[in-house]
Order: C-alpha cells, then sequence, then structure tokens
C-alpha cells in the first residue's frame, strides 16, 4: 500500500487534515493514551523506546504515543524536520531559549516581541547571566549595532502585538547569520498556514499553540520547531523542565489542525474586510492591518504571507482611553478578552492587558495610541462583526 508521505504535491490544507502520512488500515483519528509510564517484556526492547526520545513510549515527560503524531503532523505544515510541543507557548520559547543560551552569550530581541518573551529574556540575564538588547522592530537599520561577538540569537516576532509591524524575516535571518547567530521567529499571529519563517532562512519557529494552533479557547500548548539537530536540545530542556502537554491537550491540537486551514482562511478573509470597513469608520482615527495598502508593512507581508495576513487586528479610537473603553464595554458580539486566534473575536484595551506594565509616555514612544483596541476576528458572519463594531464606535 502506498504511503501518503510519498504522495507528491498534497497542499498544506490536504495536510493539516491528512498529516503527513496515513496508515490506510489505522486510526482516523489518533486514540488517547493516557499511560504515564510503560513496561516492557526486555530490558532491550525499553532500551529501544527511551532511544525514541519523543517519539517513543517511555515515560509521559519524555514524550508520549498521544503527542508523537500530532508533533509530526505539526513539522509537516511548518516545514521542519522535527517539533516539540508543551505545556503551553512560554514553556516552548523559554525551553528553546533555555536550549541555545549558556551564560554569558548575549540574545537580540525586538522591543514589540511579546511581553512574556522578553520577561524571560530578562529573568536569564539577572539569574542565568544572559546578555539582552532590546531594537525596535520599526528601526531595521539599528538592529545591526545591538549585536556583539557574544550574541547566539536573534528573536523576533511577526506581525507583532498590537500595532502589527512586520519584520522582513529574509533580511533578519540574513543579519542573524551573518553575525553568527541563530535566528528564532515567534509565527503565532501567522500561525503555521500563514507564513513560513523556516523557509525565509529562520532556524527555529515557536508558536503558542492557546492561540490559531488550538483554536477554540479551550487549551493552553506550544511548539518549538527545526532541524533535527537543534531540536535535540530543545527536547533535553523540554525533559529537564517537564512542561510536556498532557494526552488530552496533545489529541485536541491534533483534532484542531484538521479545521486550521478553514479557520484561517475565514478568521483571515474576515479581518481583512473588516479592517477596510473600519479604515473608513468616522470614529476612527487609524486601522493597524497589515493588509491595507497603507501599512508600512504592506509589501513584506505581501511577500512573506500566505493565505491572507492574520486574524489580529488593531484600531485607533477618536476621542483616546475613554473612547476606546466605552468601544468595547458596548461589544455584544465580539468579547472583551485577552488572547487571539480563535474562533470567537476577542477584543481588549493594550493598556489594561498586554501593555499594562508600560507608562502612557512609553506607549507613546512604542507608537500605541491610547485609545487602540485590539480585536482578534473569529470566524462569525462578518456582517454580524460589522454591525458590532459599528454600534459599539457610535455607542455614546
Ligand atoms: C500568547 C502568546 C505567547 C504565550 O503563549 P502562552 O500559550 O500564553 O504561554 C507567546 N507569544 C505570542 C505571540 C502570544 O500571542
Amino acid at each position: 500500500m502506498k504511503n501518503r508521505a510519498e504522495t507528491p504535491g498534497l497542499r498544506p490544507g490536504t495536510r493539516a487534515v491528512h498529516g503527513p502520512t496515513r496508515d490506510p488500515g489505522g486510526w482516523v483519528s489518533t486514540p488517547v493514551i493516557h499511560s504515564a509510564t510503560f513496561s516492557f517484556p526486555t530490558l532491550a526492547d525499553m532500551l529501544a523506546a527511551r532511544d525514541l526520545r519523543s517519539a517513543g513510549a517511555f515515560y509521559q515527560r519524555l514524550g508520549h504515543p498521544t503527542l508523537s503524531p500530532v508533533e509530526a503532523r505539526l513539522a509537516d505544515l511548518e516545514g521542519a524536520e522535527a517539533a516539540l510541543l508543551f505545556a503551553s507557548g512560554m514553556a516552548a520559547i523559554s525551553a528553546a531559549f533555555l536550549a541555545h543560551l549558556r551564560s554569558g552569550d548575549h540574545a537580540v530581541c525586538l522591543a514589540q516581541c511579546y511581553g512574556g518573551t522578553v520577561d524571560v529574556l530578562r529573568f536569564g540575564a539577572e539569574r542565568f547571566g544572559w546578555g539582552v538588547a532590546l531594537v525596535d522592530a520599526r528601526a531595521p537599520e539599528t538592529w545591526e549595532a545591538a549585536f556583539r561577538s557574544e550574541t547566539k540569537l536573534f528573536h523576533v516576532e511577526t506581525p507583532s502585538n498590537p500595532t502589527l509591524c512586520v519584520t522582513d524575516l529574509a533580511f533578519a535571518a540574513e543579519l542573524a547569520h551573518r553575525q553568527g547567530a541563530l535566528l528564532t521567529v515567534d509565527n503565532t499571529i501567522g500561525s503555521p498556514l500563514g507564513q513560513r519563517p523556516l523557509a525565509l532562512g529562520a532556524d527555529l519557529v515557536m508558536h503558542s499553540a492557546t492561540k490559531s494552533i488550538g483554536g477554540h479557547s479551550d487549551l493552553l500548548a506550544g511548539v518549538v520547531m527545526g532541524t533535527a539537530q537543534r531540536m535535540e536540545a530543545v527536547w533535553n530542556a523540554r525533559t529537564i523542565f517537564g512542561g510536556v502537554p498532557d494526552p488530552s491537550v496533545a489529541w485536541l491540537i491534533e483534532r484542531s489542525l484538521k479545521t486550521l486551514a478553514l479557520r484561517v482562511a475565514r478568521a483571515n478573509a474576515n479581518a481583512l474586510e473588516l479592517a477596510r470597513r473600519l479604515s473608513s469608520h468616522a470614529r476612527v482615527a487609524q486601522v493597524f492591518y497589515p493588509g491595507l495598502e497603507a501599512h508600512p508593512g504592506h509589501d513584506i507581508a505581501r511577500r512573506q504571507m500566505q493565505n491572507g495576513f492574520g486574524p489580529l487586528l488593531s484600531f485607533d479610537v477618536k476621542g483616546g482611553l475613554a473612547a476606546a473603553e466605552r468601544c468595547v464595554d458596548s461589544l455584544r458580539v465580539v468579547r472583551h478578552a485577552a488572547s487571539l486566534g480563535g474562533l470567537e473575536s476577542l477584543a481588549c484595551l493594550p493598556p489594561y492587558t498586554s501593555h499594562r506594565h508600560m507608562t502612557p509616555a512609553e506607549r507613546t514612544e512604542a507608537g500605541i495610541p491610547e485609545g487602540l483596541v485590539r480585536v482578534s476576528i473569529g470566524i462569525e458572519d462578518v456582517e454580524d462583526l460589522w454591525f458590532d463594531l459599528d454600534e459599539a464606535l457610535n455607542a455614546e
């Protein structure tokens, strides 16, 4: 019988449904195996299972039979040799850093990256002797000056939260490699079907699988992907620190991946349509969405993103923070919540969520208007979303 992995030319939307390999006689849905440990008839069998690491069935923290098929599916979608899942996005990102930074090493990171990511790097700077420099995603010409001879890693995120700054990944990879560093990319907002950083030169890609990969706002998980060789160090960090997702979460991720293409296509199309309509709304000063031609990163985004421009958009409500608060409090379909990439449209105010640690002056300096509403667009009917946003913007 033919192995589907050898069927040439299957497109990502098909591979998301079937996975990279499909045993024609096997199960259609991976069974959930709730076993913390596994037993063996002989010592040789035990050692063989242990040597398989994440692909084996030895002890659940090393990897387990519900987890490895979904890791293979994720690696296939992202175009990576190997993928490892974690119990949260932060567990994944911190393991990638712990695996590739030693005491005395230095990392350069975009200041616009997820707050938790910057926190991990600062924690490492305090406790593990890492050097860290933050650079501005809006000024790529300033990045090179931040590199030192000890710089081992350049970490970027594109598009970024909440103003959707777009980073040219091929440029970032060329710079990192010229400086002898790895490029690590947080691809959460793009999703594996929206952007393929490894093809543009990235060395490691990570996602908060809590977002588009999980997609239903019902689980926490993360993933790191790269070459088998680099992922060996990440596997070591996962095994040492223990952030492995349990079998139920692994199964939910497999189930979610089967609809990833549908969800991404619908949410991205909704987001583009709403960004366009919001751009001409009388109560909106500015819309931040890379799909809009006026966005400064539009040309790069068109080159490096597929299937649209992601589910995340932000808009600046005329009247500042008070007007933005009134808008969010008036929404009825879009729910007021942190997180993104789910089926449900969610709105939040960065000054109270992701950027609450900054003063208003620091937010202005970072290009984040006080009246900014961040919305993660879901898969609802776009006309209902538009009606809701329009009513909330017009609320007195
Ligand atoms: C949510 C998020 C994270 C952290 O993921 P958790 O699953 O919450 O730990 C990291 N990066 C980005 C871009 C995120 O949106």
